[in-house]
């Protein structure tokens, strides 16, 4: 590496964007290992997620959006719990010590994580193939976390904003150079963790989620670990006027129910929140959009607009009607 790790870490991490001050932290970068006081009376919620370059991203991507979205995808997790974000640590695997990256995958990582008040507190620095490990700890209330288990039959399920996005910008990613940014392809670099939303439904839902995997994964955990099942009404997804555009309606729904990378909250709540979540939908400028419940029979079903059951191709790609 052409500078050392130790200048590394001072000029880009610890002394770089300046990270914000908490008073819950006592020692962060610089030491053998950070210290913390947690804030009296909370939980404690810890999350990690690791991306590797041409799995988890294109190579290619810009360096400020891999840093914006390797700390969203992590709170995107603590959205999920209702957590309210303290800390991180970032273990940060580098094929070599490329200042020009480093500052813009600073620049990307920084701006998210001074948005939500979380301070980086340590981690670690290693030679290899590009690796980003970000583990993440924030705060719940006593026994108020969400969980994917709680959902019971007849709850009505929701998801935030618009499904379908990042999975079709992805794709738009892959094929040109670095021209400016749609609407798509920023779905895809930087995604919005949905972490007041979260915090709020601390007192509505019954059970939540994330969506990385795509709706019908991520349901189906919820549905799992709710021992219950769920029917989603596909004409009820929401999709956005830009995916709709590019891609006809089976595409659309393909891409909402298998797409992932949308890191949107999918929840169950009982149909007497319905007003309070539609308050929350108006106070966060968010689409909070109903597309389905929950029912007693195990697995995940498809209905069309008529009520009937669709059978969706194991080959994927297409949805025909039983
Ligand atoms: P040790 O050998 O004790 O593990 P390191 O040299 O790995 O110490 O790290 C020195 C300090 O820098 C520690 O406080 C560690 O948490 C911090 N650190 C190392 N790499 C990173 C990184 N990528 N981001 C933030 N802090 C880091
Ligand atoms: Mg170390």
């Amino acid at each position: 590496m052409g500078i050392s790790e130790f200048q590394l870490i001072r000029n880009y991490f610890a002394e770089g964007p300046v990270s914000i001050k908490r008073s819950d932290l006592i020692l962060g970068i610089g030491d053998d290992a950070a210290i913390v006081s947690p804030y009296p009376d909370h939980e404690l919620v810890v999350a990690v997620d690791t991306l590797v370059a041409g799995v988890h991203f294109p190579e290619t991507m810009d360096p400020c959006d891999i840093g914006y979205r390797s700390l969203a995808v992590n709170l995107s997790d603590l959205a999920a719990m209702g957590a309210e974000p303290a800390w991180f640590t970032l273990a940060l695997t580098l094929p070599d010590a490329n200042e020009a990256w480093l500052h813009q995958f600073s620049q990307g990582l920084f701006e998210l994580a001074n948005q939500h008040q979380i301070a980086l507190v340590g981690g670690d620095t290693t030679r290899g193939p590009l690796t980003i490990s970000i583990q993440v700890l924030g705060y719940v209330p006593p026994g108020r976390a969400l969980r994917r288990e709680g959902a019971v039959p007849g709850d009505l399920i929701y998801v935030t904003g618009y499904l379908g996005d990042a999975a079709a910008g992805l794709d738009l990613q892959a094929g040109e150079g670095p021209v400016q940014q749609s609407y798509l392809q920023r779905r895809f670099s930087r995604p919005q963790p949905r972490l007041e939303v979260g915090q709020h439904l601390r007192s509505v839902a019954h059970a939540a989620i994330d969506i990385s995997d795509g709706l019908l994964a991520d349901v189906g955990h919820i549905a799992e670990r709710s021992g219950v099942g769920a029917g989603i009404q596909l004409e009820k997804l929401p999709l956005s006027a830009e995916l709709t555009g590019v891609c006809d309606t089976a595409k659309c729904i393909e891409l909402a129910l298998t797409g992932g990378d949308d890191y949107e909250l999918c929840f169950c709540a009982p149909a007497e929140s319905a007003p309070a979540i539609e308050k929350c939908s108006r106070e966060f400028e968010l689409p909070i959009t109903c597309i389905g419940q929950i029912e007693a029979q195990p697995g995940v079903r498809l209905y069309n607009a008529e009520g009937e059951l669709v059978e969706r191709s194991p080959r994927a790609g297409y949805l025909h009607f039983k």
